[in-house]
């Protein structure tokens, strides 16, 4: 059985006041049966970590260095967010993909490090809505989930979740159907059993993410390859991230 993970990915927003108090009705609400991860800005990592010591959430970093240290003006390294409580790491996000052009064997080596340094990873994969149209979904998603796991030791895999993000999904209110979101979790669920085996494909989560929102959040999470949801824009405030956690109950 894979325990559902709701995870809020809060994005370049929030101040200090406003990421400690959601992160406090975050920590409140959390329980047994759900696993709850916060990814806040790396400047609020520190006050959320704080904030949920002891609890059932999880927090993360949004983003890491391949480096462990050095001359790399602007990074924080897997240790950095190791050391200030931080137990996982967001990669490939799209729009570090496609904003700031990260490719796949940057972001590969950026999940062997955080692996390497003790963080667990989100690994985060998912078409465009011009290779949508291009009949290239597959293709895509395979091509970014192999380069992401490449050098992922079996044994390891137990520290990495998947987040199946369509670009075209993700802050623009549009959601991918749970049919559509489903026929690519199994698609990708049969890549890891090619990758690994059958039994490391069952255990491993993958989780939809794309305009999810306490309205649609069920029905999406009820598809049986859907292990939970990384959450943007409804993750911000309690009234729509709780909903989303109990609709994963
Ligand atoms: C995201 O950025 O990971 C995301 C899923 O955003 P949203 O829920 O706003 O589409």
């Amino acid at each position: 059985m894979r325990t559902p993970y709701v995870a809020g990915n809060w994005k370049m927003n929030l101040d200090r006041r406003a990421a400690g108090e959601l992160a406090a009705a975050v920590r409140d609400h959390a329980a047994d049966g759900v696993h709850v991860g916060l990814f806040p800005a790396m400047v609020h990592l520190d006050e959320v970590t704080r904030i949920t010591a002891g609890s059932h959430v999880r927090v993360g970093g949004q983003n890491c260095s391949d480096q462990v240290s050095g001359a790399f003006t602007g990074e924080v390294s897997a240790p950095m967010l190791k050391d200030i409580g931080a137990t996982v790491v967001l990669l490939g996000h799209s729009e570090r993909r496609h904003v700031y052009g990260e490719t796949d064997a940057f972001i590969s080596s950026k999940v062997r490090r955080a692996l390497e340094d003790g963080l667990d990873v989100m690994l985060c994969v998912g078409e465009t809505i011009e290779q949508r149209k291009d009949g290239q979904t597959e293709t895509v998603c395979r091509t970014q989930l192999a380069a992401g796991l490449d050098g992922v030791e079996r044994s390891a895999l137990e520290r990495v979740t998947i987040a199946y993000e369509p670009v075209w999904a993700i802050g623009t209110g549009e959601t991918a159907s749970p049919e559509q979101a489903g026929a690519v979790h199994t698609y990708l669920r049969g890549i890891l059993a090619g990758m690994y085996d059958d039994d490391a494909a069952a255990a491993m989560r993958i989780l939809y993410g794309g305009s999810v929102k306490p309205s649609n959040a069920k029905e999406l999470m009820a598809v049986p390859d859907i292990d939970g949801a990384l959450v943007g824009g409804a993750a911000l405030k309690p009234e729509t991230f709780l909903p989303i956690i109990d609709a994963a109950r």
